[in-house]
């Protein structure tokens, strides 16, 4: 299996060419909020749908965005296509990068999920 580098912290991984920006478990288990709180990411119900929750919130606190931060680099979590959570580096591009405005970002994933 051909491998790559993680985005962030460039450890080798799997190469998976639907999510190329996909950053690697060791990140994605320092995910913050932006403000230094940390996530975790599940599963709505066992095999589809994405739900986070503050991680010193024992799972009692939902974080209701799918915008993260992983070494001051923001990020995106979502369902992946067979199962499980993927979080993907969001490409800095301020020129084109209009769309991806967090609070946009908020206003789908609030849409999403109703
Ligand atoms: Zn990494």
């Amino acid at each position: 299996m051909e491998t790559v580098s993680c985005p962030i912290c460039k450890k080798s991984m799997f190469h998976n060419p639907r999510y190329p920006n996909e950053v690697c478990k060791y990140c994605v288990a320092h995910a913050t909020d932006g403000h230094g709180r940390f996530l975790k990411f599940y599963n709505r119900t066992i095999s589809d749908g994405y739900i986070a929750f503050y991680a010193d919130a024992d799972g009692k606190e939902e974080y209701r965005s799918s915008a993260c931060f992983i070494n001051k680099k923001k990020c995106c979590a979502k369902e992946a296509k067979f199962g499980g959570i993927v979080v993907e580096l969001v490409q800095m591009n301020p020129k084109k990068d209009k769309k991806l405005s967090p609070h946009k970002d908020l206003e789908s994933t609030i849409r999403n999920r109703n």
